[in-house]
């Protein structure tokens, strides 16, 4: 029995890679001494890896990010080994494309195939990374992004050139693991998480062809993980030395191997503890899983991670302020590994008592129970889900409340927070500033930005958010059942790191969040603030979840929480009130079979959240631009406006609203905020008038894409100055076009 872990956090213990790598930008940082300062940082890595399992890749640190790491290796970029090339291309104008990595917070850079009149680009083995890798730990095996994920998480080509494509990299990959096993690797690592998507029929015929090939350059190792593999039975004759499967999140994968079995002449690696998820893993559980599997096949089997442990962080050890019943229910990266020692401690007979000790920790205490929370839960009938009036009788009211011109502006609530505000919320946090003091300073910046929104001329306005660093820590250390790590930071991008909070027990909301500064900013104009939430699926999907009940519950818990501060709202005066979903798609599970389930609970728990009186105008904000495959479940959420980017795409969003019949108002973002760039009017209005051919002209905003807490103030006043004298413009136009509802 071996253990093999894979996708331990390259961050390091006190963020050395950030640390690292952001001061080599600033220029603190030489050159030498950032390469020296990775390789230790990777050393200890592996070092980790040694000390608790028996196999592990090696090759996995990056600079940035592997999807570029892999595009580079095959040569889609020319790279003359100069890290100022690396990181032109993963920041800064010529930066490659952020986005999300499968349904996780991670994002990666997306590469982009040319794919001029029908001809592949020429890849080649450009950089093999993989070789200088394994030379330097060479009891790892060499890791590398397999053609089918690169592929498939790649841009810029057309659906139907993706076999000339997968064909088109053969000779790179095949080269690279003829030259891996020359220099004496056993074996190869290769992610293919792709293979856990919706994989169309063509597409299995065209991997299963690329690996017939590839599989005889050397022992692969094909690691799938997030989901199931819908195609397993198909991979069983490919000459493939090992699959990994995803225990945890793909419980249809055992499934497949009861029913036709797993073939003897592979390694079966089964991931069976949590790589996304902080629970202590129940090893003995985890045990029978392995003897169910032993039944059903004699193949070799390794116990493994069911998915890369860097969406973990490193270890719990460092957080001694968290309550020790939860600190003992928990696992980071570190404690999985250790986890798996155990685990095979367990199997093997040998150190059973210390995995038996382990397993003491595994349920939740019940001081983490709420009765009273779970009583209002199970009490919901479907007309709590319900704002009670239909949409266009609500429009009626509120339209009366609020008298809004013709394509009202406003913005998406954050605005910039500048260096000598964090330090005032680092020192108040530290005790240095009292709590008199930081609230002092948070009303004054309410009052310069309520003042300068009144002078741009915007027609709903925002307090700013200033008091808030996260818009999910903000409101889950507000609330009941939510936990805090101190040094449980993982990667976001590149070296962003964020630190998920934990939501370990039932949620309630003790008092009022947001209503001190909301209505504070209120008292200070006669023009609508909009009160500004977070709401529960972003609530879920960036923090560490409770796995003791149904998401659907811990989502309606969240949910009525925020309800409560909608209530109080309300009450407060406050007329408009934003509930913003940025992860509201991102969270949706990688097949679509999944999807009814997961937007049954996603879009209730969002109604409930919002279920305020007929006459309050409820907006949701979303930051992406897919919206096609998601419209249905949008105009379900039953939200009076949304507001969603659009910049980016040139308005092409817009085109969703045009095969789908859309009701309600809609702010198509005319600006594009992670740009410092200011907007032209042309460009803004170009937007618009995308928009007001499929969208009745009275239900369209305009605002940024998105919130402007990263932007400077010298960018953000002309932009909205921009946007504002847009709008006004518009309504010369249109006025006459529309009749006084
Ligand atoms: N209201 C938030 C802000 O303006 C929204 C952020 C987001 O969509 N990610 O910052
Ligand atoms: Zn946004």
């Amino acid at each position: 029995m071996r253990t093999y872990a894979y996708g331990y956090p390259r961050l390091g213990r006190k963020r050395e890679y950030k640390t690292l790598i952001e001061g080599f930008w600033a220029g603190k940082i030489p050159e030498a001494e950032l390469i020296a300062g990775l390789e230790a940082l990777e050393a200890e890595r592996l070092e980790t890896y040694r000390r608790f399992v028996d196999g592990f890749p090696a090759g996995e640190m990056s600079l940035y990010d592997p999807m570029l790491d892999t595009a580079l290796i095959l040569g889609l970029y020319p790279n003359g080994g100069r890290l100022e090339d690396y990181f032109a291309l993963a920041r800064g104008e010529r930066a490659l494309e952020l986005t999300k990595w499968f349904n996780t917070n991670y994002h990666y850079l997306v590469p982009e195939i040319p794919f001029f009149g029908g001809k592949p680009p020429a890849f080649r083995l450009a950089w093999n990374k993989p070789l200088e890798a394994f030379r330097k730990a060479p009891d790892g095996f060499p890791y590398v992004i397999g053609p089918y994920t690169f592929l498939r998480l790649s841009k810029g080509y057309p659906p139907e050139a993706f076999g000339a494509l997968l064909r088109a990299l053969l000779p790179a990959y095949a080269e690279l693991f003829r030259s891996l096993k020359a220099a004496g690797a056993a074996m190869i690592h290769v992610d293919e998480p792709a293979w856990a998507m919706d994989v169309p029929p063509e597409h299995v015929t065209l991997l299963r062809e690329a690996y017939a090939v590839l599989g005889r350059e050397a022992d692969l190792l094909v690691f799938t993980y997030y989901d199931s593999v819908d195609f397993l039975e198909q991979l069983y004759d490919l000459p493939l030395r090992g699959v990994g499967l995803d225990l945890r999140h793909g419980e249809e994968n055992l499934e497949a191997i009861r029913r036709s079995g797993f073939p003897a002449d592979k390694i079966l690696i089964a991931g069976v503890v949590d790589g996304r998820n902080v629970w202590k893993t129940d090893l003995q559980e985890a045990a029978r899983r392995i003897e169910a599997l032993r039944q059903w096949t004699s193949a070799e089997i390794w116990i493994s991670n069911a998915g890369p442990l860097y969406h973990l962080p490193v270890t719990v050890e460092a957080e001694n302020r968290l309550d020790a019943a939860l600190r003992e229910r928990i696992a980071f990266a570190a404690e999985r590994l250790m986890e798996l020692r155990l685990l095979k401690g367990l199997m093997t007979g040998e150190g059973a008592e210390e995995a038996r000790r382990w397993n003491t920790f595994v349920h939740p205490v019940d001081r983490w129970h709420r009765p009273e929370v779970r009583e209002r839960v199970s009490q919901l009938r479907p007309e709590d889900f319900s704002r009670g009036l239909p949409y266009a009788e609500r429009i009626r009211l509120q339209r009366e409340r609020l008298p809004l011109p013709l394509f009202p502006t406003t913005t998406i609530g954050s605005f910039p927070q500048t260096e000598d505000l964090r330090r005032a919320r680092t020192a108040y946090r530290a005790g240095k500033l009292s709590e008199a003091e930081y609230r002092a300073i948070i009303r004054e910046r309410i009052q310069h930005v309520i003042r300068i929104q009144e002078e741009l001329g915007l027609d709903v306005l925002v307090h700013g958010e200033f008091e808030r660093s996260d818009m999910v820590e903000f409101f889950a250390e507000r609330l009941e059942g939510f936990a805090f790590t101190q040094h449980g930071w993982i990667l976001s991008y590149g070296t962003r790191v964020y630190r998920p909070p934990i939501l370990y027990g039932d949620v309630s909301r003790p008092r009022p969040m947001t209503v001190e500064e909301i209505a504070y900013a209120q008292s200070l104009t006669d023009k609508p603030v909009k009160g500004m939430l977070t709401g529960p699926v972003t609530m879920l999907a960036w923090s560490f979840v409770r796995e003791d009940i149904p998401v659907r519950e811990v989502a309606f818990q969240v949910a009525l929480a925020i309800q409560d501060e909608v209530r109080d709202l309300e009450t407060a005066g406050i007329r408009v009130i934003q509930i913003d979903e940025p992860a509201f798609r991102e969270r949706a599970p990688l097949k679509r079979r999944r999807w009814p389930e997961y937007f049954d609970w996603a879009v209730k728990a969002f109604r409930l959240a919002s279920r305020a009186r007929p006459e309050t105008q409820i907006h949701t904000h979303m930051c992406y631009s897919e919206f096609n495959e998601i419209i249905e479940y949008i105009d379900a959420l039953d939200a009076d406006v949304i507001s969603i980017e659009a910049t980016r795409s040139r308005g092409e969003v817009i085109g969703a609203f045009e095969r789908h019949r859309y009701e309600r108002q809609i702010g198509p973002g005319v600006y594009d905020v992670h740009s410092p760039a200011v907007p032209a009017p042309e460009s803004m209005e170009a937007i618009i008038e995308r928009a007001v051919r499929v969208i009745p002209v009275e239900n369209v905003w305009v605002n940024p894409d998105c919130g402007l807490k990263t932007r400077r103030w010298e960018e953000v006043i002309p932009a909205l100055r921009n946007m504002v004298w847009t709008a006004q413009h518009l309504r010369e136009r249109y006025r006459t076009a529309v009749p006084t509802p």
